[in-house]
């Protein structure tokens, strides 16, 4: 329904001009828009509002993008979507692993734009889902109220990694492929990006594996993809 797929939406953009064809385009298909015109205003705005998403500038005026991006860390998270005129793979590695859910390459165009703002939102507010208890190690997953836990403690998660995680889960002991879970988690458009993949995958590792360099929870299955937990033993007694 497209009253679900509206929200909350800064954007924190130094070019008047851009700003403004944002702000439209977003506002017609309605959304609520805020704008900050340089980074420091941005932080401002930050911590003073609720935001489902933000559409994030890498170079702004006082304090750049990936700054901003770097204070969001740990906090609770709008998803941030980047808007750059910067179109190298390792800065979109860099913005990803500083915790953006995804990035632009300017120029591009409204459809472009709104497509991302939805399936960030969608993110954010999956379809409810029966409740289901997912366990590898201490980890564990519950689908029904999104809470994840590790050792009994609360593990944050942004949106986009609690979605590849939940995937993941649902299909614990399962094989996933790169392509499946991009198109999955992403959209089929992202298909071939592997750099989505495996730099939320790390984040992911960071946060939940006692030691990531030899990761137990979320397991690298060759080149084809990644498990969650481990196989389930063939032909185990059944109770
Ligand atoms: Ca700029």
């Amino acid at each position: 329904m497209a009253a679900t797929e509206t929200g909350r939406i800064l954007v924190i953009e130094d070019e008047a001009a851009l700003r403004q064809v944002l702000v439209t385009s977003l506002e017609r298909h309605g959304h609520r828009v805020s704008t900050a015109s340089d980074g420091r205003a941005g932080i401002e705005s930050l911590r003073g509002g609720d935001f489902d998403v933000v559409l994030l500038d890498i170079g702004l005026p006082f304090v750049d993008g990936w700054r901003i991006l770097e204070t969001l860390e740990g906090r609770r998270q709008p998803s941030v979507i980047v808007i750059s005129a910067r179109g190298e793979e390792t800065d979109k590695v860099r913005a990803l692993d500083l915790g953006a859910d995804d990035y632009l390459t300017k120029p591009f165009g409204a459809d472009e734009l709104l497509a991302r703002v939805r399936a960030v939102l969608r993110r954010v507010r999956p379809a409810a889902e029966a409740r289901q208890v997912i366990r590898c190690d201490d980890v564990v997953v519950d689908l029904g109220s999104r809470a994840v836990t590790r050792g009994g403690a609360e593990v944050r998660l942004s949106p986009t990694e609690y979605v590849l995680l939940a995937e993941l889960a649902r299909n614990a002991g399962r094989l996933m492929e790169q392509r499946t879970l991009l198109s999955r988690v992403w959209g089929p458009s992202y298909a071939g990006d592997r750099a989505y993949l495996r730099t939320f995958v790390n984040r992911l590792r960071r946060k939940l594996e006692a030691d990531p360099a030899d990761p137990r929870v979320i397991v690298t299955v060759g080149r084809q993809g990644y498990r969650f937990g481990p196989v389930p033993e063939v032909g185990a007694a059944r109770g």
